[in-house]
Order: structure tokens, then C-alpha cells, then sequence
């Protein structure tokens, strides 16, 4: 039995080491207690820092240590669906390289796909301990919306920390979409999925890569991917708006009719316009934004490029490749 753990990784050089050795310790122990192998899929995200070094030296010191490195940043997302390709084993795990997903976990995780009952095995933390108050009010916000607006239920605190089964796996592989928003996908597929709590772990080392611009696009990426609601909304307001506007009409004509028609009402002509020019573009924004999801669709442009591989390095160190 072989567990591939994927780690996507931008600028973890001071974590990557912590967390092999961690991910080392767990895999002795699961060895001695199920029999299981262990690969360890590092994926540079086109780092700026030494990462690619780190996990050069990992794969030198230790041939489990597999990496892919990217061209250039693609995003975690990226980065997980190239792990996922790249993995070889019968079990698959994504984690992140900061410790904020406890290997310590995997037994428990492993034990429940064994049972044979759950292809999946995640995980959710129970607590936001540590993160910012606004940013977490913000995620309820998040979850409580985009769960009324989506059929794919995406559960509040979930993280990308999962072990599944190789058939689900190659499900999600098989949803090679451009705009990848993972807690959607692996909802998406299905298959019935174990869930464990666990109380949050700041990280060990380094920074977070997020901040609340790039969190707050990444809500709009979900929502965007998973439902189309809000496209329903946009025309559920174009149909209000045009019934409030022949209400208004009869209301005018009749007062018109009955008093006359004194010339007032400039600066509640000027409020309506504004108000009903704002509420178009509005929409018109929410259409420009599946428009565009479409369009980066329909390009069909690669969703990672791979600059170098462990197979890269071996061959030239092999001396298979002359020029190197
Ligand atoms: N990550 C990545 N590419 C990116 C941003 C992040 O591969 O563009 C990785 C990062 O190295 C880490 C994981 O995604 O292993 C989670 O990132 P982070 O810990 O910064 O997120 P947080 O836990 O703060 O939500
Ligand atoms: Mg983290």
C-alpha cells in the first residue's frame, strides 16, 4: 500500500524541512502500524525563495521525496491538481506544508477508508484561534452564502487537508476545469467522506500567502464556479425594478390627469436614474463575471507548466542527459 502526500508549497522554505520531518516520523510509525509506503510530493509553486533547493536536498537525501516546480506561481489550486497527477499511490493526501494540517492525523484518516466504507477523509477545524476577528466574520459570510446560492455543499472550516481513496482521485482529475476552486470540487464528486475535527495550528514557520484581497477574490472564484444564482438574482432585480417603474408610471399619469402637471421631482428624477443605472451595471458585472470565467474556459490554456521534476534530476545527475 503506497500514500502519496501532495504538498503545494510557495516560499515554505523554512517550513519544508519541519514539515519532512514530521511527515517522516508519521510515515515510520504507519509503516510499523499498517504496512504502508510513503511518497512525498512537494509542488513548487513557483517560489521566489529557496524552495525548489529545499526540496532538490530532500529528494537527494531521500528518493521518496518527489517535487514538480513550476514555471511560475499558479496558485495552490494548480498546485494541488499537480500533485494529484503526479501521485502513484493507492491513497492520496493533500496537505499544506505549514503544519497547519497535522500529519498526526493520517492513521485516524487512514483507518476510516480502510473500513471500506468512506472514499474520503477530511478534515475541518472547529476554531479560527489565531486569525484575524473581521477576516473570520467574513468567512461565516462567505459559507452562509455561497451554501444558500449552491447545490454543492461547501462546508464552513473545511480545509484542503484530505486523504482519499484512489477512485476519488481520478474523479477529480477527471474535472480538469480551468477556474479550479478545490472545496468545490472534491464536494462535487461525491463519494462519502469522513469527517474529522480538529482545533486550529498556527503555522510553524513563515508567512501566510493570503491576504484579504486575494481571500475575497477567492470567495468570488467559488461562488462563481458553483452557481449560477447569482445570474438569477441579477434578472429577479431587472424584473422588480421594471415593476416598480409602472407602478411609478400609472402613479405619475394619474396625479398628472387629477392636478395638472406642475414641473417638480428634478432631484428625485436624478436619485432614480442613479439608482437604476447602478443597479444595471451591477448586473451587468455579474454577467461580465461568468463571461469571463467562460472565457478563460474556452482557451483550454494549460492549468500548471512544469519547469523541472525529481525525474529531471535524476536523469541529468544519471548523466542521461549530455547537455546538463
Ligand atoms: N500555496 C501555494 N501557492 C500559492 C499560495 C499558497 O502553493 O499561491 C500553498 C502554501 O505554500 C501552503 C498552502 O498553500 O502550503 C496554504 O497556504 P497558507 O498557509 O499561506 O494559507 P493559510 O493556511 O494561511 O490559509
Ligand atoms: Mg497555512
Amino acid at each position: 500500500m503506497l500514500i502519496s502526500l501532495i504538498v503545494p508549497c510557495y516560499n515554505e522554505e523554512e517550513a519544508m524541512p519541519l514539515f519532512y520531518r514530521e511527515a517522516s516520523r508519521v510515515a515510520a510509525a504507519m509503516k510499523a502500524s499498517h504496512g504502508a509506503d510513503f511518497e512525498f510530493i512537494f509542488v513548487d509553486d513557483g517560489s521566489k525563495d529557496g524552495t525548489l533547493r529545499v526540496a532538490r536536498e530532500l529528494h537527494d537525501a531521500d528518493p521518496r521525496v518527489r517535487y514538480v516546480s513550476f514555471s511560475r506561481n499558479f496558485g495552490k489550486e494548480a498546485g494541488i491538481y499537480a500533485g494529484l497527477q503526479a501521485a502513484r499511490g493507492d491513497y492520496v493526501a493533500t496537505m499544506d506544508a505549514d503544519l497547519q494540517d497535522p500529519p498526526a492525523l493520517l492513521p485516524e484518516m487512514l483507518d476510516a477508508l480502510l473500513t471500506g466504507d468512506y472514499d474520503c477523509a477530511a478534515t475541518r477545524r472547529t476554531t479560527r484561534k489565531g486569525e484575524p476577528r473581521l477576516r473570520s466574520w467574513f468567512a461565516r459570510l462567505f459559507y452562509r452564502i455561497i451554501n444558500k446560492m449552491s447545490d454543492t455543499e461547501i462546508v464552513d472550516g473545511a480545509r484542503d487537508f484530505r486523504l482519499m481513496s484512489r477512485r476519488m482521485v481520478d474523479a477529480v482529475l477527471d474535472m480538469a476545469e480551468y477556474n479550479r476552486f478545490s472545496k468545490g470540487i472534491f464536494s462535487w464528486v461525491g463519494f462519502s467522506t469522513k469527517w474529522f475535527d480538529y482545533e486550529n495550528v498556527e503555522r510553524v514557520a513563515g508567512q501566510t500567502k493570503w491576504n484579504f484581497w486575494s481571500l475575497f477574490k477567492y470567495s468570488i472564484e467559488g461562488i462563481v464556479g458553483f452557481s449560477t444564482t447569482p445570474l438569477l438574482v441579477a434578472a429577479a432585480a431587472g424584473v422588480i425594478f421594471c415593476v416598480a417603474a409602472f407602478i411609478g408610471i400609472l402613479f405619475v399619469v394619474v396625479r398628472a390627469l387629477l392636478f395638472g402637471d406642475p414641473t417638480a421631482g428634478w432631484p428625485s428624477l436624478v436619485c432614480i436614474i442613479l439608482l437604476c443605472s447602478g443597479v444595471q451595471l451591477f448586473c451587468l458585472g455579474i454577467v461580465g463575471e461568468y463571461l469571463a470565467k467562460t472565457y478563460l474556459e474556452v482557451k483550454h490554456r494549460p492549468i500548471y507548466l512544469t519547469r523541472e521534476t525529481e525525474q529531471d534530476r535524476d536523469a541529468r545527475r544519471g548523466g542521461k542527459v549530455p547537455h546538463a
